[in-house]
């Protein structure tokens, strides 16, 4: 078995198939890009790797299926605490993996992934509860597990990321292959281990280390999965579902974004400021980030300068320091991508309000930006930069504001500041997007719907509509007065 020592832990650089660990001879490199430092050579899966993991999802699945939900639950639930246990070490080596905040791994996103697998197996237990009454018959109508689902994560939170489907899948009595980020791919490798600890049997969770267009694509086309969850970028999806046509495996797809950020002139403003600002956490590397500031016009000068007060004084550096804010981005491909939108943007003749370039932290980390002058056709407002950039628009009325935030081609989250309830309510209902926030931001019920609209995803997790994607749902119809 091969490990790497990262943050003074050991993570095993194979794939987990099976309930064994499995090396393959050819290997990609994970870097830290909090400095470029090499982390570990990891296993790079092909197309036999995929179908050893398939094969095993398929072995372990009946009986998983049968343990049933009051089954599974004792089991996930110590999977969820073996997460808590562990949730100093997943952080350290996440922080170095990926570059995210130490302290906000440690105290908020690690404990949300446990807390993911925990909600989806207590809630399984109240499915197949409900009946439906007919003058004629009564419906019975049931969850049952679908089969292996094939699940592909991105690297701006891979841990937690690959929980919010583990979680919802396996409680649902499905088995699971799961492809993680090749960016950022220890933490799903420490997943398995925990899980395996935990008593989840061999065969039901396995993960298969590897680079996208390989491994990634040999998953997706594999004619055994019966549902295919993604989060990733809205080209990828594409590339994905032309293979999940051919098979007609069900997809969740959880795409990119580009989402409009509306302070009305009523709103508090010293709290819509500090939250344009929250923008850039993750080095806004964030899906749901509001990246579109569309201001009220009377309110839009005094709202940029308090926005440029907390902005300006972020503290960008080394995401292990408690200090640091805004950490670096995750590689030299993806910082010169970032770059290159403002650069572009910059010969179009706008002008950064603040910020643009480099920062003086290092290589990979950029300075938080916000990007004035633009028009609605322009590809840095069109476009996901997922760095910390931010545009700024103004508006006067309302038909004007929705039609600048309905303006792209993506719909997956906005946020709407107004002391108005009236009036963001009124706003609210007419955006295009999965999720919208009046008045905060990333507040994330899981028991909520959660996708994109248009080109941001296809179809809606979290809560029951998790259990919509996971299960095959089936209808019992038996007719009244027809039992002895
Ligand atoms: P990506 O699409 O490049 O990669 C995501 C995953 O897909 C990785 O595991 C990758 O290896 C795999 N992959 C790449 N090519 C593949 C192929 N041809 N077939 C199968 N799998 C393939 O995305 P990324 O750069 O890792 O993540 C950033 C993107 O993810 C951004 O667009 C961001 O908005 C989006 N995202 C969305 C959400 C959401 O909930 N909507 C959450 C986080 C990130």
């Amino acid at each position: 078995m091969s490990t790497a020592k990262v943050a003074g832990v050991d993570v095993s650089t194979d794939h987990f198939i099976d309930g064994k660990r499995v090396e393959s001879k050819r290997k990609f490199q994970t870097c830290s890009p909090i400095d470029g430092r090499h982390l570990a050579d990891v296993s790079a899966g092909d197309a036999d790797t995929i179908e050893a993991a398939v094969a095993a999802a398929r072995r372990a699945f009946p009986k998983w299926a049968a343990l049933g939900a009051e089954g599974r639950l004792p089991i996930l639930k110590r999977f969820a605490q073996a997460i808590l246990d562990h949730k100093q070490e997943i952080s350290a080596v996440e922080t170095e993996d990926n570059g995210s905040l130490l302290a906000g791994n440690a105290a908020r996103v690690i404990p949300r992934a446990a807390h993911n697998i925990q909600f989806f197996a207590e809630r399984a237990l109240k499915l197949n509860d409900e009946k439906l009454d007919s003058p004629e018959v009564t419906n019975h109508i049931r969850f049952d597990p679908a089969g292996i689902a094939a699940l592909i994560t991105p690297w701006n939170a891979p841990f937690m990321l690959t929980t919010w489907k583990v979680g919802p899948c396996l409680a649902a009595g499905d088995t699971a292959v799961v492809k993680p980020p090749e960016w950022a791919p220890l933490t799903c490798s420490m997943m398995a281990d925990l899980a395996a600890e935990a008593g989840v049997p061999p065969g039901v969770l396995n993960v298969v280390q590897g680079i996208g267009e390989e491994a990634g694509a040999a998953l997706a086309a594999h004619p055994d999965i019966d549902r295919l969850s993604f989060t990733g970028s809205t080209d990828t999806a594409r590339l994905i579902g032309t293979s999940t046509a051919r098979s007609l495996t069900p997809v969740s797809f959880e795409l990119g974004g580009k989402s409009p950020f509306i302070v009305c002139a009523d709103s508090d403003l010293d709290t819509a400021a500090r939250t344009v600002a929250g923008q850039y956490f993750n080095a806004g590397q964030v899906c749901l980030a509001g990246t579109r500031v569309l201001a009220e016009e009377k309110i839009a000068d005094v709202l940029r300068e308090k926005v440029r007060a907390t902005a300006t004084a972020m503290v960008v550096g080394d995401p292990r320091e408690k200090t640091t804010q805004i950490g670096p981005l995750i590689t030299p491909e993806h910082y010169q991508r970032v770059e290159g939108f403002v650069d572009r943007a910059m010969k179009a003749g706008v002008k950064p309000f603040w910020g643009g370039h480099r920062h003086k932290a290092g290589q990979l980390y950029f300075e938080p930006t916000l990007i004035g002058g633009v028009n609605q056709q322009m590809e840095i407002v069109q476009k996901e930069v997922f760095g910390p950039v931010l545009t700024w628009q103004t508006w006067n009325d309302e038909d004007d504001l929705v039609r600048l935030a309905n303006g792209t081609d993506y719909g997956l989250a906005a946020v709407v500041f107004s002391r108005n309830e009236e009036r963001a309510m009124r706003i609210a209902r007419q955006l295009v997007a999965g999720s919208v926030w009046v008045n905060c931001f990333f507040v994330r019920e899981l028991a909520a719907p959660f996708g994109g609209s248009r080109n941001s995803g296809i179809g809606r997790e979290g809560g029951n509509w998790s259990f919509d994607f996971y299960c095959d749902v089936k209808n019992i119809a038996t007719l009244k007065g027809s039992f002895a």
